[in-house]
């Protein structure tokens, strides 16, 4: 691997994954001020075809077979709720009893806080599934917390800290073998394996077209047409466009962009996630140069040291994300503050992202690594890297070079 030329500001944070390239760019321009597509001239026209075009290409690529809707929303976070919402409405609307849904504990907020708020409204029951100590769902933790009167279960596929990838396909048989309805948002793991949901019998999932390439503000959540009509699903956001399930003048601009986002983004996509794998392996290799470093296994079974290391919650194995790493600096004589380090590490031009704050105030820890029950040393010391398609090994090894810089100045190592 060739190191290009420095760059001024090193993203491995979410930038390094969500980057707009020039290309979609330009469609986005192209397609600003084409009017309303509900209109009747010719570019409102144009906007529906473009729109067809789209769903055809999402329905090809995911083996859609005609038995999934797939409706755009203004993100993820509102494809999670809106499912959600809609569940449950038309299960008051329809019957007697209180519902009961399954999720995980490790959800993103936009899905958590609103099943606590359904469960909080008296709307449903809600069980929590805890993850394991390396952040995995189990299948049979969900099983096991099936009641007769559960009606959904929602577990993410990939985890947005960890990168840890659940076997959602196990989980989706499970729910299918008890007539339950299983969704999952897997905003994280879609930009690396476009799933099918036929395949993994998936009722529905949630996507955001900025983990493709494309602007923030597009999502989607795609439902199967079954689920749908059986469950009489209505819209949370009334109006007439999405099929009358999803109102909303569509965003033109932004939908043109996240098409030409999603298609570049599925372009090589083996070859792009094999790279991405690589640099992962480059940084943990790198920084084993220079400390002493251990996967979070092979730390929770080694007797305590003095040393500072560096311990792995994500590793290279395939059940995780590729381009995910969630990284803890460690010494059990001194307090190591993963704030400061990600401060030092900006003032040297390389951005990451802290999951859970050095400070343990309680309202500051991350609810997934808190969920994963680590110890506090693990906690105040964790760092999230995030490695895009177009991360680099320049990029890596400037990375590398910084954070042993900075440990050091910081006085974490000698
Ligand atoms: N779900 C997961 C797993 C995410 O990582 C994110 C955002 O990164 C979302 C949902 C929310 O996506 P959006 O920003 O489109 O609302």
């Amino acid at each position: 691997m060739e190191c290009s030329t420095g760059k001024a500001v090193t993203y491995l944070d979410n930038n390094a994954t969500t980057l707009m390239p020039p290309q979609v760019v330009k469609r986005m321009v192209e397609w600003t001020n084409k009017g309303n597509p509900s209109a009747d001239y010719k570019s409102a026209k144009d906007c529906r075809k473009l729109m067809e075009n789209f769903r055809a290409a999402i329905s090809s690529k995911c083996g859609l077979n005609n038995q999934y809707h797939i409706i755009f929303t203004s993100c993820a976070s509102e494809s999670n709720n809106m499912f959600l919402r809609s569940v449950i409405e038309a299960h008051r609307m329809n019957s007697k009893f209180t519902p009961h849904i399954i999720i995980s504990s490790i959800e993103h907020k936009s899905l958590l806080n609103c099943a606590v708020q359904l469960a909080k409204r008296g709307y449903t029951e809600l069980s929590l599934i805890r993850p394991d100590r390396f952040g995995f769902i189990h299948a049979e933790d969900v099983k096991n917390s099936i009641r007769p009167n559960t009606i959904l279960i929602s577990i993410m596929q990939a985890n947005n800290e960890t990168g840890a990838i659940n076997d959602i396909s196990a989980i989706a048989k499970i729910a299918k073998g008890k007539k339950i309805i299983f969704h999952t948002d897997c905003v994280q793991s879609f930009s690396k394996f476009l799933l099918n949901p036929t395949q993994l019998g998936i009722d529905a999932f949630s996507i955001s077209f900025h983990k493709m390439h494309g602007p923030a503000g597009v999502g989607a959540v795609i439902i199967s047409n079954k689920i749908m009509k059986l469950h009489h699903l209505e819209a949370e956001i009334c109006g007439t466009q999405n099929e009358g399930m999803r109102g909303g003048t569509e965003n033109i601009p932004g939908l043109a962009a996240a098409f030409e986002g999603f298609l570049l983004s599925a372009e090589n996509r083996p070859e792009k996630n094999s790279k991405m794998l690589l640099l992962k392996q480059h940084i943990m290799q790198g920084l084993s140069k220079y400390i002493e470093c251990k996967t979070y296994r092979e730390y929770l079974s080694s007797p305590p040291t003095n040393n500072t290391i560096i311990v792995f919650l994500s590793t290279c194995e395939k059940k995780y994300l590729p381009g995910t790493l969630l990284l803890s600096v460690v010494n059990n004589k001194i307090d190591v503050c993963n704030g400061k380090i990600k401060n030092a590490l900006e003032q040297c031009g390389v951005i990451v992202s802290i999951g859970s704050a050095c400070n343990t105030a309680n309202s500051k820890a991350s609810h997934v690594i808190s969920e994963m029950q680590v110890s506090d040393r693990i906690k105040k010391g964790t760092l999230r890297i995030s490695l895009g398609d177009y991360t680099d090994v320049c990029d890596a090894d400037t990375f590398v070079k910084e954070f042993i810089y900075v440990l050091k100045n910081l006085n974490y190592t000698d």
